[in-house]
């Protein structure tokens, strides 16, 4: 599931390196070299090639997360952004050190879902739809079930142990809310946040109809059918969200025998119009099982996108938008954060430390720790 990368595989003659990023990519290599089994570096497929070369594990971030939970490493650095770090804090022990080079290092979507927010609308989902929240249930009450996305804060992840939820990957979603409807009742319901289509493409994935499904607005009027099983929050990944079903159509013009994988955090339309979708780790392989000469289109960041074609010389990988921009917020981790870091820790400073307070490790933990008694 995830791709071991020895120092052994970092090539400092790289061409497409200038001599600045050669010496920071030298000084790196260097100081892990010095901290030796105390350093973890984890890198996220969306993060860029000069970062890549310098991580001890490539995957996404559940992954990640756990890895870093399993290994003895005092510090972790964590190539990714803030909500991926926060999780790993959860998972590691307390004399384990989460840092991320660049703290401005957001999600989007995951701001797109705020605690207020999502309290707020659970109280009015309760009361209009009648649903009662599984902490306070009695048996054989019908429920509403919180379901968070990975892609979330701590603060919501925390939300969902509080109430009975669970937290979900775009791997393992349609098994999360299997789960959740098993929990809700018969004429139970899951709130699911914070991205629309994930929640959307599992759903219909699972069998339920448009009808049954309705988009949660914040500080709008939000209307929900009488039988409704999942209520959307409104949130999107602005990367995948950029996916079009008019560029699958203008790639099936130019490749009739061409194939398309998307994410599932693309809209509805471009899931139903690809070949196939599923997490990064799903569109790894989807890609590495394709016959030799094979042309395929895939819909997500582009740093992966360009990493798979290059690991793959046998094959004529595009990304399917020709003019998508990496996601801006992974972006945020250059190489020259990187070394900072190192070179802060090296002097014995600990810089960038991800802390989730304890009162919101607690729930966050419970929720996290349910879906991984879930397999898939
Ligand atoms: S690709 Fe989308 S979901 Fe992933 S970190 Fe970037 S904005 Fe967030």
């Amino acid at each position: 599931m995830t791709m071991s990368l020895p120092m052994c595989a970092i090539d400092f003659s790289n061409d497409e390196m200038g001599p600045e990023e050669a010496a920071i990519a030298q000084r790196i290599a260097e100081l892990k070299e010095e901290m030796g089994d105390d350093l973890l570096i984890l890198g996220h497929h969306y993060q860029r090639d000069q970062i890549v070369m310098h991580a001890d594990l490539l995957g996404d971030s559940f992954l990640l997360s756990e890895l870093a939970a399993k290994s003895d490493a005092k510090n972790i650095i964590f190539c990714g952004v803030h909500f991926m770090a926060e999780s790993a804090d959860i998972l590691t022990s307390d004399s384990q050190r989460v840092i991320l080079p660049n703290m401005r290092a957001g999600c989007s979507m995951a701001d797109m879902a705020a605690l207020n927010e999502v309290e707020i609308a659970w109280d009015q989902i309760l009361q209009e739809t009648g649903l009662k929240d599984p902490a306070t249930a009695k048996e054989g009450d019908s429920c509403l079930i919180p379901v968070t996305y990975m892609n979330s804060a701590a603060e919501l992840k925390d939300f969902c142990g509080r109430h009975g939820g669970i937290v979900c990957t775009s791997s393992n979603a349609a098994g999360i809310l299997q789960w959740a409807y098993d929990r809700a009742g018969p004429n139970g319901a899951v709130l699911f946040f914070p991205d629309q289509h994930l929640g959307r493409n599992t759903g219909i994935s699972m069998g339920i109809p448009l009808e049954q499904m309705a988009v949660w607005t914040p500080g709008q009027e939000n209307d929900l059918p009488s039988d409704v099983k999942i209520v959307l929050w409104h949130g999107f990944c602005s990367v995948h969200k950029r996916f079009t079903v008019a560029q699958i159509d203008s790639f099936r013009q130019e490749f009739p025998d061409g194939v398309v994988v998307v994410h599932p955090e693309c809209p509805m339309e471009v899931v139903q119009a690809a070949d196939a979708n599923g997490s990064t780790e799903f569109i790894r392989k989807f890609v590495a099982q394709q016959k030799p000469g094979t042309n395929i289109a895939v819909g997500t960041e582009i740093n992966m996108v360009a990493r798979l074609d290059s690991q793959h010389e046998n094959l004529n990988i595009q990304c399917l938008e020709p003019t998508v921009c990496p996601c801006s917020t992974m972006y945020m981790i250059h190489p020259a954060y990187l070394l900072d870091v190192l070179e802060r820790l090296s002097e014995g400073e600990i810089p960038n430390q991800v802390i989730v307070e304890k009162s919101v490790q607690k729930g966050a933990k419970i929720a996290l720790e349910r879906m991984l008694s879930i397999k898939k």
